[in-house]
């Protein structure tokens, strides 16, 4: 293998001509000089297209690679512009980075990977870049993994929710596609205008396809469905009713928390009862033997809240059967919860009473709940990992990469296309 393949091979950079390496004592790293191979130059730094040249830009201009070895690595080159047709007065493509990147496709993508996969502080550490650089590199790949393959290509059944990401009542709505699980639509809003702008991208002929489509029960998201998605069944998104029950059940133990704590001044009561919270809120299956414990407590001490989580339970069960089963179980719990003095689940059957249809239209639809579930659960997650990105578009980015099916390979395993092809 000659010396230059050696370089090229090293930096990442096959298909590139690499002119000359030197250390660079000032900044401690690996500079290597380069320039696009003869059919590569002049292209547009948009749309690749071949171009005529205009003037030769900021002059030099450095990327930074992936780090050899301990020692840092820039990529250095001509960065000059041309004229395009089509994106007028722009500096052109360069086969070793995205557009506007200050750091090369190799670099951006084991960062992408490493954010996907690690902790913040631990990409921040080792890829040696604030969090906020890592936001802008997620944003490009993302972008770009979407450019190869259209994330809305063949939807049947979706799931439209909506998100908090930041105090202040800030809102993603999100779409999901209930066949893969994958996230494959976001923005920021929570009105009928930013829902109607994914039915627009979608096209008319792609509406037309969808069959299903869940919710949280929400009006506005009714009206726009109903209107862009001829034949489409709407139906409830169950993670949302399990979520009402889980709601109800907290009220409940609140009340009973505050009587133990002002009617009956049993302060040793009420701060055992406060401790319950994760026992009753869990599923069951997940409890540990301590949880499981002081469930057994609220059984035998508080018959009340007791009969408020085996409501919640019973109406997560209906959920998880599903079918004809899960439907005869609904209208059990629902004569259960009409009846049983607790306001707060009285008040929640006269919501389920409400949206009875589209929930038993979600407990006949094939769609997995469990899929469902797991999807919303890690986007939940996600919002809070993402605090630090300065907008909305990187934390959607951040969620496209984690589950929608975005995130890129590590560098080099297996070779990019681009240069396996070269
Ligand atoms: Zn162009």
């Amino acid at each position: 293998m000659r010396f230059a393949k050696v370089w090229q091979r090293l930096l990442g950079v096959e298909g590139t001509v690499v002119e000359r390496v030197v250390f660079d004592e000032e900044a401690g790293a690996i500079v290597a000089s380069v320039c696009p191979r003869k059919g590569a130059t002049r292209r547009c730094g948009m749309c690749g297209r071949r171009c005529s040249w205009w003037d030769r830009g900021e002059g030099r201009r450095r990327w930074r690679a992936l780090d050899l070895g301990a020692v840092m690595a820039f990529l250095e080159a001509d960065a000059p512009r041309v004229r395009c047709p089509e994106h007028g007065v722009v500096v052109v493509a360069f086969p070793w980075a995205r557009h506007r990147a200050r750091h090369t496709r190799t670099f951006e993508d084991q960062c992408a990977w490493l954010a996907a996969h690690c902790s913040r502080s631990a990409v921040e550490e080792l890829m040696r870049i604030a969090w906020r650089t890592v936001g802008a590199i997620v944003t490009r790949v993302v972008a770009d993994a979407h450019a190869r393959h259209d994330p809305l290509a063949g939807l049947v059944r979706i799931g439209i929710d909506e998100v908090s990401y930041k105090r202040g009542h800030r809102y993603l709505i999100v779409i999901v596609d209930h066949d893969s699980g994958r996230l494959v639509w976001a923005k920021a809003g929570r009105d009928k205008k930013t829902l109607q702008v994914f039915f627009d991208t979608l096209g008319t002929e792609r509406c037309a396809a969808i069959t299903e489509v869940s919710s949280d029960g929400a009006e506005w998201i009714g009206d726009v469905v109903a209107d862009r998605c001829p034949n489409a069944t709407r139906v409830m998104d169950a993670f949302h009713v399990v979520g009402w029950a889980t709601d109800a059940l907290d009220e409940v133990r609140r009340e009973v928390w505050n009587d133990a704590r002002r009617t009956l001044g049993n302060q040793v009561l009420a701060d055992r009862l406060k401790r319950c919270r994760y026992a009753l809120w869990k599923n069951p299956e997940h409890l540990t033997k301590r949880q499981r414990g002081k469930l057994a407590w609220v059984a035998y001490t508080n018959a009340r809240l007791y009969r408020a989580y085996l409501l919640k339970e019973e109406l997560r069960l209906a959920i998880r059967l599903k079918g004809d089963d899960g439907i005869r179980l609904l209208a059990h719990w629902l004569n259960w919860a009409s009846h049983c003095r607790i306001p707060a689940f009285v008040e929640l059957a006269r919501k389920i009473r409400r949206h009875r249809q589209a929930i038993e239209d979600a407990l006949r639809s094939g769609t997995s709940n469990a899929l469902i579930e797991s999807t919303n659960t890690k986007i939940r997650v996600l919002t809070r990992v993402a605090f630090g990105f300065r907008s909305p578009e990187a934390l959607i980015a951040m969620a496209m990469l984690a589950v929608g099916g975005c995130c890129p390979e590590l560098p080099g395993r297996p070779l990019h296309p681009e240069f396996a092809a070269a």
